[in-house]
């Protein structure tokens, strides 16, 4: 059932190799090494067969599939455009009240988001989506250290209301620990 959701809704994870301490995946300028290039610990275990198997895996959901099927319900298409219209209505009190009475409701009340919005460069429209990418370690264990870091996607376009409950809320990586992943990038 799980392997058809997968195929139907385009959302998939990938598996990508890592060093066991967490320097960095195997890819990009290091998909082809075969130790870390870090600490030099081998990327592979070798079975008594001669197979080599990666020693630790980083999981990724892409985001792209993601965000494609939020566009698929009527519901969520329409709530996706709370950050259009909250970003006029926004502008627009900055323009015509005091600084001082402004309020301050969401972050794209902020003056770096402001700036943005209004830099003709940037050409947002209400079809685009603009995320918030957060990620912590989580004790899954009782006696155990942080052994696993999990990330997040939050979609800055829904309403804060529903923004950050557990369904809007968008998974992007899993990562074994112990060791906190120091080469985010890969
Ligand atoms: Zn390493």
């Amino acid at each position: 059932m799980k392997k058809l959701v997968a195929e139907i809704s385009g959302v998939v994870s990938v598996l990508d190799d890592m060093c066991i301490n967490s320097c960095t995946a195997f890819v990009g300028p290091f998909a082809d090494a075969t130790e870390c290039p870090v600490c030099q610990e081998p990327r592979y275990k070798v079975q008594k067969s001669g197979k080599k198997v990666p020693r630790q895996h980083a999981c990724t959901i892409p985001l792209g599939p993601q965000l494609q099927a939020l566009h698929r319900s009527p519901e969520s298409a329409a709530a996706l455009t709370y950050r259009d219209q909250k970003t006029k209505e926004i502008l627009e009190a900055f323009r015509t009240t005091p600084l001082t009475d402004c309020v301050y409701e969401d972050i794209f009340s902020g003056s770096d988001l402001r700036n943005l919005v209004t830099n003709p460069e940037i050409t947002l429209s209400v079809n685009d989506i603009t995320v918030s990418f957060s990620l912590d370690g989580a004790q899954l264990y009782q006696n155990k250290k942080l052994d696993t870091w999990i990330a997040i996607w939050i979609i800055n376009d829904y309403d804060p209301k529903m923004h950050y409950k557990k369904k809007h809320v968008l998974p992007a990586l899993v990562i074994p620990g112990p060791n906190k992943p120091k080469n985010l990038d890969t």
